[in-house]
């Protein structure tokens, strides 16, 4: 009897090249040849912001290019979908790169099951370093990174591969990928209002060669990162995120184009680690997904009333007074990403000066950006609030006016964002409302709450948050 092809089964690998996973599948299939496989899941495009899909079907269009236009699309949920699919086919195996977050290793266990003998093989992972892979001597996950950072030091990064050489794609019908857009967004939190009306941002150049010109240019650059990282005016971080995201580059590409010894190059990797860290976090404790890490931060009382909502609004639109979050907060609708820097800020500003959940925060964030990803970005939540690793205590408060003069200090960042500023000199712009009484401007909105004052409010809470915790043993 003749076998029948493999599919392959494209998630978070976008991409052809060091796709450990796909040359297992072509190896596997010989003859028998390869369907390029995507499913697009209508419950999470409905739940995702339509810039991050935008981003994807373009990432999935060079895809497709690259594939000589192979690749089947098919609308619906994989439970559903891929059973259907490898019976319409023949196919008798089927392979994907394995995934990490809590909904998809149920999705997956559920697909396996149901594909019966057909078997699904997971291989390799977005990572460098497999999540669940990194324990501490006496075999505990790590829930600090400094040691996990250590840890992770010791594995090998192995050489990135080259793409396939001569594939054999078997293509079938497909639907398109236009429908995802469409598809995009239908499905909001109620308290979003009408900011969830906001235009969505520009898609940037996707797939695989825009990440790899991406990467070539930054490169060069990396000796200077440890320095310029820190400046959200300057291009001095690699803004790969997106592309990491959706694997049209695999962080193994990334850290090979740039090895070496200097302390430049050793800040870059770090931060590839971190991202490391927050998926093996999130491994080993699923509900950090929607829930705090640190229990005792379940009694700090948060603020959900009519106010509050409108406050989280004003924040979602870069509308609080408070130039460097609101600069941020605009780079975030203009553009679809956010410096990390103006990052940790904004989202200290809406936890800690709004006394907002993080999670309003959190699915915001989820919602405008290109690179947004469960892990990094509930994880980069719950360190701003203090609520999750390590790092910045609870009542470590960010204050936006000297994060904007240490960071921003003569304004270029302010002023590339926020045009009612555009005639203020720094240090006035970035002053809460672009500073005091004559000199504010007329058309840029007052503060919309007194930071040392809702400080030591968030202080007050959080001492109450100890207490209740404390009294409930
Ligand atoms: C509140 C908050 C939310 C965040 N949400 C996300 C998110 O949804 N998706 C996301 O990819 N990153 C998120 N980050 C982390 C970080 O801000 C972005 O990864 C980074 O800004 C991306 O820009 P870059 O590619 O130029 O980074 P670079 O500085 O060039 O770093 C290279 C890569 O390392 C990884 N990285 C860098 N910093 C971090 C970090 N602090 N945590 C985890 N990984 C990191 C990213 O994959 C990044 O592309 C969040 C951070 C915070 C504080």
């Amino acid at each position: 009897m003749s076998r029948g092809p493999a599919l392959f089964w494209f998630r978070r690998d976008l991409r052809l090249a060091d796709n450990r996973a796909l040359l297992e599948a072509l190896e596997s299939a010989g003859v028998s040849g390869v369907v390029p496989f995507f499913c697009a899941d209508e419950t999470l495009l409905r739940g995702a912001g339509p810039t991050r899909v935008g981003f994807l079907a373009e990432t999935l269009d060079s895809l497709d290019s690259l594939l000589g236009g192979a690749l089947v699309v098919r609308y619906g949920d994989p439970r559903v979908v891929l059973p259907a699919l490898v019976k319409e086919l023949g196919v008798t195996e089927v392979f994907a790169t394995e995934e990490f977050t809590p909904a998809a290793r149920d999705r997956d266990a559920r697909v396996a099951q149901l594909l019966g003998d057909v078997p699904l093989r997971l291989i390799d992972s977005p990572y460098i370093v497999r999540p669940g892979s990194v324990f501490s001597q006496s075999h505990e996950p790590y829930k600090v990174f400094t040691p996990f950072r250590r840890v992770w030091d010791t594995f090998e990064i192995p050489e990135p591969l080259a793409p396939p050489s001569t594939p054999q794609w078997v293509s079938a019908s497909t639907e398109s990928l236009a429908r995802m857009v469409e598809l995009a967004g239908r499905a909001w939190p109620e308290y979003f209002g009408d900011i969830v009306e906001l235009a969505p941002a520009p898609t940037p150049a996707a797939g695989e060669r825009a990440a790899a010109q991406m990467l070539a240019e930054f490169a060069p650059r990396v000796d200077q990162y440890g320095t310029d990282r820190n400046i959200p005016s300057v291009p001095g971080t690699s803004q790969l995120s997106p592309h990491l995201r959706f694997g049209s580059i695999h962080p193994r590409q990334v850290v090979h184009s740039v090895l070496g010894d200097s302390d430049d190059r050793r800040v870059f990797v770090s931060e590839i680690a971190w991202r490391e860290f927050y998926a093996d976090v999130l491994f080993h404790n699923p509900h950090s997904s929607y829930d705090v890490l640190q229990p005792t931060m379940n009694h700090l009382p948060v603020d959900t009333d009519a106010k509050a909502r409108e406050r989280f609004r004003a924040w979602a639109r870069g509308e609080t007074g408070y130039p460097l979050v609101d600069a941020g907060m605009r780079q975030l609708l203009d553009t679809g990403w956010m410096h990390n820097r103006v990052r940790m800020v904004a989202a200290s500003f809406l936890v800690k000066h709004l006394h907002l959940d993080w999670r309003w925060g959190a699915k915001w964030f989820m919602w405008r950006l290109l690179d947004g990803d469960v892990a990094s970005n509930q994880h980069g939540w719950q360190w701003a609030a203090g609520t999750g690793t390590d790092a910045a205590p609870y009542h470590r408060v960010f204050n936006p006016t000297l994060q904007a003069e240490r960071f921003d200090p003569d304004g270029a960042f302010v002023h590339q964002f926020i045009p009612e500023l555009s005639g203020v000199a720094a240090p006035q712009c970035l002053q809460p409302g672009g500073g005091d009484g004559l000199l504010a401007p007329p058309n840029y909105v007052r503060p919309i709450i007194d930071a040392k004052t809702e400080r030591d409010e968030a202080l007050r809470r959080f001492a109450l948050a100890r207490e209740t915790a404390a009294n409930r043993g």
